[in-house]
This record gives structure tokens, sequence and C-alpha cells, in this order.
């Protein structure tokens, strides 16, 4: 197979590919098939505190490493990516699930992000504030934080990692992370990436195995200055609890439960396209899907019609096969949560329009499902589904679907589609996210800070602001 030169069986350790030090290890499965792809060292904290070391040692070099030296290596990993493009794509379909096409996708952002950062980098600029008084200059200049800990979730993995590799490699921060066990080669791969362009060794150092062990190992270090987390928001707040003790910084992407809102003066066939972009892509299992559609009375029947027309129309296969458009869900667990979104809005008066059951595929596929006459009193309305159900609800006036928009602990993406242009700036006011697709489901892009509020995280990805967020401020006070 092409992929298995990025199959690595190994983790990157100060420079050196190593088994855990138990030989223990852990099976990685392919969810369209259920074969076991390959497998992973099951490490703990030792292994950790020795990735730790191995990225403390290497730190001071980074750091002061010519900036156009150290920005040449992101653009030879920029351009690694994209040479390997097809093969990384496979790879992570193949341990992931989602279509080929948007593993190319993945990949291509990936590499967009690294891109990016090494452009920004030479503009993270400090300043020389006018002092109060007497013969005195303010210096304000900004420093890498130092090791970076970075853990990873299963459903974008290649790309959550880049945009956490690629801000902190771009100012001199090294980097510990832990991808997730289910989709550990993608981010495996990132290693071997950076070891090929030529990174210093212990640069980059990536563990796999317990997560409990290992994200205990990075938050008990006082070394590891920042941690970088995208993941549950469960998760989320037990690490910020856990970066009490070392004070470190925190950047978090957490969950959501995204509000997607059609107005009656929207372009409906527009709109049908956005939502099955924003609701479908990689089988519902993203953490800026819409969660809940609310369709104004006048167009609810008109977009609901072209809706399961248009859904109807998806291929639900192995992401490998050519024209899939859906693939697998993650595993068995994620199919009965879905299943039990379903079993609660039937029982609360929701209908199923389309799909509401396992996939004739078999292992962990599952139909993509419209839920018509969906109401706030459902479990959709407040949880995130990560998986592929449309609920469909019906609503009145503009200040009630901004109301219910509102109505949650989470506050990550929301879509609305209108052409009132007053109506998009009261939207811009008034929904509490920290992102806002208007007339658009699909509005994630290196240039733009990627990030919730609430419940849904702290911190930026992308845009400039991804880049400050691995930079510590300095003053200096200078007399004369
Ligand atoms: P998801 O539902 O996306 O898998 P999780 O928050 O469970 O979200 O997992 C995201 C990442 O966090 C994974 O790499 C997982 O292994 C890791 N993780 C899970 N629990 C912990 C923990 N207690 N400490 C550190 N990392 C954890």
């Amino acid at each position: 197979m092409s992929y298995s030169k990025y199959l690595k069986d190994t983790n990157l350790v100060g420079g050196k590919w190593i088994s855990a030090d138990s030989g223990e290890t852990i099976d990685v499965t392919n969810p369209a098939t259920g074969d076991v792809i390959g497998t992973i060292p099951n490490c703990g904290g030792a292994e950790t505190s020795r990735a730790i070391d191995a990225a403390a040692a290497a730190f001071p070099g980074l750091a002061s490493m010519g900036l156009m030296d150290r920005l040449d290596l992101l653009w030879k990993l920029h351009d690694a990516l994209l040479d390997n493009r097809d093969t990384l794509a496979e790879l992570l379909t193949v341990e992931q699930g989602k279509p080929l096409f948007e593993a190319k996708g993945e990949i291509t952002i990936g590499a967009a992000y690294v891109r990016w950062f090494a452009e920004e980098a030479r503009r993270a600029k400090g300043e020389i504030v006018p002092a109060p008084g007497g013969d005195r200059r303010i210096l304000v200049t900004k420093h890498p934080i130092g090791v970076v800990g970075m853990i990873t979730p299963w459903n974008f993995p290649s790309s959550m990692l880049a945009r956490k590799i690629a801000p902190a490699l771009a100012v001199g921060c090294t980097v510990v992370a832990k991808p997730a066990t289910a989709t550990p080669y993608s981010g495996l791969a990132w290693g071997a990436l950076c070891e090929e362009v030529g990174f210093p060794s212990g640069s980059v150092n990536i563990v796999t195995g317990s997560a409990r062990k290992i994200g205990g190992a990075i938050m008990e270090d006082a070394r590891v200055r920042k941690l970088t987390f995208t993941g549950s928001t469960e998760v989320g707040k037990e690490l910020i609890r856990q970066s009490a003790d070392t004070v470190k910084k925190v950047s978090m992407e957490l969950g959501g439960n995204a509000p997607f809102i059609v107005f009656d003066d929207a372009d409906i066939d527009k709109a049908v396209q956005g939502a099955i972009v924003s609701k479908f892509r990689n089988a519902g299992q993203t953490c800026v899907c819409a969660n809940r559609i609310y369709v104004q009375a006048g167009v609810y029947d008109e977009f609901v019609e072209k809706l399961i027309v248009e859904t109807k129309k998806m291929k639900v296969g192995n992401g490998l096969e050519d024209g899939v458009e859906q693939g697998p869900m993650i595993d068995m667990d994620a199919v009965e949560k879905v299943e039990e979104f379903v079993a609660d809005a039937t029982s609360k008066g929701g209908e199923v329009a389309l799909g509401g059951a396992r996939h004739d595929n078999g292992q962990s596929f599952f139909e993509p499902t419209i839920i018509t006459q969906a109401t706030q009193d459902m479990m959709f309305a407040k949880e995130e589904i990560f998986g592929p159900i449309a609920p469909v609800f019906k609503f009145e006036k503009e200040e009630e679907a901004i109301a219910w928009a509102n109505d949650t602990e989470f506050g990550l993406a929301s879509y609305a589609y209108t052409r009132d242009i007053g109506r998009i700036w009261r939207l811009n006011d008034q929904l509490q996210y920290g992102m806002i697709g208007i007339n658009s489901g699909l509005i994630t892009t290196v240039e733009a800070p990627f990030g919730g509020v609430k419940d849904s995280g702290l911190g930026k990805e992308g845009g400039s602001q991804g880049l400050e967020d691995y930079l510590e401020v300095k003053y200096t006070a200078v007399d004369f």
C-alpha cells in the first residue's frame, strides 16, 4: 500500500522512533472495514517525560535559529505535505473513514496553515510605546512561549495538528503532541515529515497511548508552558483544572452546537447546499457541523423538500471508493449515540423524513438522516450530535430564532441565510458565537481566527491571532 511509508508503528521521541517501555501496543482499525491496519505503542508518563526532556533541550536552538532558516524549514514542510498529499490522504481515510476528497482537502488546508504561519511569523512585531516621562524607552517584544503540549481528536487527525504545530514551529516553540488513539497515523506522519525536512531532533515529539497518563505527564510538567487541546468540553475543562498547578497557558477548541438559520428571504437552493456541506461533512463529525437547522415558517416546507431531494443523492460507502460523499462513523459507540438522538426525537413528536437507521453497508455506517418537526425539548437542541442527523425546526420570528440559537452553553460556529443587510448586522451583534457564516456553510480558512466563546473554548487558531497564542509578551524599560 502506498501509504505504508507514513504508517509509523513507533513514536518519535528526541529524534528516535521508539516503542513503549512496556512493549505494549494498541491496534488501529479501519472503520469502513473493521480491519486492523497496524499497531501503535501504548506509551505512558515515562515516555512522555522523555519527550518533554527532548523538547526542552531542543527549544533554545530552535528559538534562536535565524528566522529565515526556520521559516525555510516550514516551507519545506509545506512542500512535503503537498508532494505526499495523495498518500497522506489515503492514510487519513483508511484510519478515519472520511471520503478521500475530504481527506485530500484536509492535507491541503494543513499545508496552507504551514504556509500561512510561515508568512505571519515574519510580522510578529513588537512595539516601542511612548513613556509617561523622563529619559525612558518602553520596549514590548514577543518571544516563543516554550515547549507546547498538544492533544488532538480523531475527526481531523491531520489538520488539527497543523493549526498547532505550524504556529509553534514558526515562532520557535518545540512540540510534544498526543494524537487520538483511534487515528494516530496522521499525527505520527507530522513527526516523520518534520524529521524528513530537517527540523532539529527533539523539535517535534509524538507520543501515543494512554490519554490520562500522557496528558497527566504533560500537565504536571512545569517545562511545558502551553497546552493546546482540541476535543470534548468535558476533557477540556478537566485539562484547564490541571493547568492550574503549573499556571500553563491554555488554548481550547471544544464542543459546538451550531445553529443554522434559514430566513424567509434566503436563497433556498444555496441554503440547502450550505446545510448539506455543513451537516454531512465527515459524516456529521465536526465541531462546526450544523446541529440545529432553524427554518422560518414561510419557507419551511420548500426547504425540507429540497433538503430531502439533495440528501438522497449522497453516496454512502468506503471513503476510498470513487464518488463516496459519506463514510462510516468512527465507531459503534458513535452509532449508538446517534440512535439515541433519533429515538429521543421520535418519542417527542419528531418525524424521520429520511434515513434514521444503520446503513446496509454494516460496520459503523449510518444513513444520512433528516428529522422534521424538531423542537427545543429534544436532545439535539442541547447536545452536539456528532453524526449525520439533520434536525429541522420551524420558527416564526427573527427574535425567536436568535434566542433559540443562543440557548446553549456552546458558542463555536453559527450560520444564517438571509439577504437582509440590517438583519446581517443584528446577527453579527446578537449571535453569541466565535464564528458566524452568513450565506455560507463552510467558513474555516487559515486567514481567519477559528475558535469559540462560552463552553466552546479559549483562544484562536488561524489568523494572526493563531500565532499570538504561541508568543509571550515581554516588556523592557530602558532608562538612559
Ligand atoms: P473526542 O470526543 O473528540 O474523542 P475527547 O476529548 O474524548 O474528544 O478526546 C480528544 C483527545 O483528548 C484525544 O486525543 C483523547 O485521547 C484525549 N483525552 C481524553 N481524555 C483525556 C484526559 N483525561 N487527559 C488528557 N487527554 C485526554
